[in-house]
């Protein structure tokens, strides 16, 4: 078990039948419940973590409301995302629920390449204009998607560059680190002072005859990047749970060529200023 307490920003669960997580679910040997999600955040030192909404059958997602509902269940452990997809009336009740349940809902989360969506489309600009006001980061799903049929090209994390040079106040929050663009991402944490990236999902699936290699791999260019951005205070740690287990989750971490001072930033205490600091 890890030492310290732990913050886990990029976790899913929807308990709903068409939730298209449940074969990495099913991979994984998880059951992919809120049941279980809690049993294995407390068995693994994690305190806190942020529940964002999965992809379910015909392109959508569960529902915001449902998100919610689970987190208000979870006993103080788990803080809702709102996912926004790219339309007039998603704005609209994405900014509905969260206006309802301000200082609960803890930012929100934009899917980009899955809707094939352009970060810096007006459509998004009143959510970008509410999460500036209370300072509530928002979250882009970037690099490899899980479906073959999603857009690399908007999925790119340097597609966020464009949107950081107009929106300096908003913060960023690049998850999967890019990836395999981590290079580019370890550029957008130095140049933009708002934002960051998380390290969740990258140790996902069978991994083949080179797991080993692939993990040492990823260690080594999440390492490179915090050593070109010069510190770690702008990477967050986060399973994608069911995607990645904890202990690949946190394996990684521990694979990490930096200091115990740094991995506590990543584990913790980022995610504590940057999510649970005011608003
Ligand atoms: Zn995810």
């Amino acid at each position: 078990m890890f030492l310290s307490p732990i913050i886990d920003a990029h976790l899913h669960c929807s308990e709903l039948a068409d939730d298209e997580l449940l074969r990495f679910a099913r991979f994984n040997g998880l059951n992919y419940t809120l049941s279980e999600l809690l049993e294995l955040m407390k068995e693994n030192n994690v305190e806190k973590g942020l529940l964002l909404s999965p992809p379910v059958a015909a392109g959508s997602i569960a529902p915001n409301t449902k998100i919610l509902e689970l987190c208000q269940k979870s006993g103080g452990k788990l803080f809702p995302i709102v996912t926004v997809d790219p339309s007039k009336s998603k704005v609209s009740s994405a900014l509905k629920i969260a206006k309802a349940n301000k200082g609960y809902v803890k930012g929100f989360k934009i899917r980009l390449g899955y809707v094939q969506a352009f970060a810096d489309e007006p459509v998004f600009s009143p959510i970008y204009e509410y999460a500036e006001s209370l300072q509530l980061p928002v979250l882009f799903h970037t690099g490899d998607t899980a479906l073959s049929d999603a857009s690399l090209s908007h999925a790119h994390p340097l597609q966020l560059d464009r949107l950081a040079n107009r929106r300096q106040d908003l913060k960023i929050v690049i998850c999967h680190f890019g990836n395999p663009w981590m290079m580019d991402v370890a550029e957008l944490i130095y140049k933009h002072e708002n934002v960051y990236a998380d390290i969740s999902g990258l140790v996902a699936g069978e991994g083949g005859k080179y797991s080993s290699q692939y993990l040492e791999s990823v260690a080594a260019k999440i390492s490179d990047a915090i050593y070109f951005a010069g510190g770690a205070e702008k990477v967050i740690f986060g399973t994608d749970y069911p995607v990645e287990t904890f202990s690949s989750g946190l394996s990684l971490v521990e694979h990490l060529k930096i200091d115990r001072e740094d991995i506590d930033k990543i584990v913790y205490k980022n995610a504590l200023e940057l999510f649970f600091s005011g608003h």
